[in-house]
């Protein structure tokens, strides 16, 4: 039975975030979260409330993803992104895409075909073949060396979840690197049976450790902030930063990262959209951080 409640969390990037760019953080974070929550309030999908989420962000040039990507070591973009629906576990990605303006779209896109991955030139193709509009592929943003990577977790007062990434990689990446953003397990995932996660830090360390299906199996049976918890456990075994985002399958909040800071944002049926940056305002939500 719908509930009629409902869960939006977002983050703008587990990193360390100088005062003189905290606001702007705090205000692309509420504003992402605002239009999704607008979404949901209103009974429409994880999906959309997700995908509309990391649109606004992948608009907003603080944020290294869409417009704001960063460029690799030949002074280019390489975009990569996912979407995926934890209902039917049908996912969305593209990969070192070049000319996409909002690739979280494409990706959205990919949940109707075979495929769900597409890389490179054939992401641009398949962009290009379903009418949207380029992006040129010079950086527009002059971001520090940091992850900025954005995120967007729902539950849908149908009990329906989805999860989505997108990322410009990190600052003068080799061309043709590809990180955990993009990859199911990875640097996310969703399932409305147990619950949905994204992630932002070293995407190789991510990968390597398949952090998002680690906390996805222990959330199968434990508590969310157990199944936090255990994720870090297993990245401290090869060290690395990461900052993540879930909501377990009642649409229970959780947060945890080993970043200075970690910029999120979230709203539900019963509070209002709220954004946080520092360990301490976090502490203060989820007294597991
Ligand atoms: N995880 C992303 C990557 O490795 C970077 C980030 O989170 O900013 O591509």
């Amino acid at each position: 039975m719908p509930d009629a409640s409902w869960s939006l969390i977002i983050h703008g990037g587990a990193k360390t975030i100088d005062p003189d760019r905290a606001t702007a953080n705090r205000a692309g974070c509420l504003a992402a979260v605002e239009i999704g929550a607008a979404i949901l309030s209103e009974g429409g999908s994880a999906l959309d409330a997700v995908e509309a989420a990391i649109r606004q962000l992948e608009e907003d040039n603080s944020f290294n993803a869409g417009y704001g990507a960063v460029a690799n070591t030949d002074g280019n973009v390489e975009l990569d992104a996912a979407i995926m629906d934890g209902t039917t576990l049908d996912l969305g990605a593209v990969a070192a895409a070049t000319k996409i303006e909002h690739p979280i779209s494409v990706a959205r896109l990919l949940l109707e075909e075979r495929a769900t991955l597409l890389v490179g030139d054939g992401a641009d193709r398949f962009a290009a073949s379903r009418g949207f509009r380029e992006r040129g592929n010079a950086p527009s943003s002059q971001l520090d060396d940091d992850h900025d990577t954005v995120g967007a977790v729902a539950r849908d007062q149908h009990g329906h979840m989805a999860a989505g990434s997108s990322t410009g990689g990190l600052q003068g990446q080799l061309p043709g690197r590809v990180g955990d953003s993009p990859l199911p397990g990875c640097g996310l995932y969703a399932d409305d049976a147990v619950g949905a996660v994204s992630i932002s830090g070293d995407g190789e360390s991510i990968a390597r450790v398949t952090l998002a299906a680690r906390l996805m199996s222990t959330l199968e049976d434990q508590p969310l902030k157990v199944a936090l918890q255990r994720a870090f456990l297993r990245l401290e075994r090869i060290g690395g930063e990461a900052g993540m985002i879930a909501l377990d399958r009642r649409g229970n909040f959780g947060v945890m990262h080993n970043s200075d800071h970690f910029a999120i944002a979230l709203a539900s049926s019963q509070l209002q959209p709220v954004a946080a940056l520092h360990r301490d305002e976090l502490k203060e939500m989820f007294d597991h951080d």
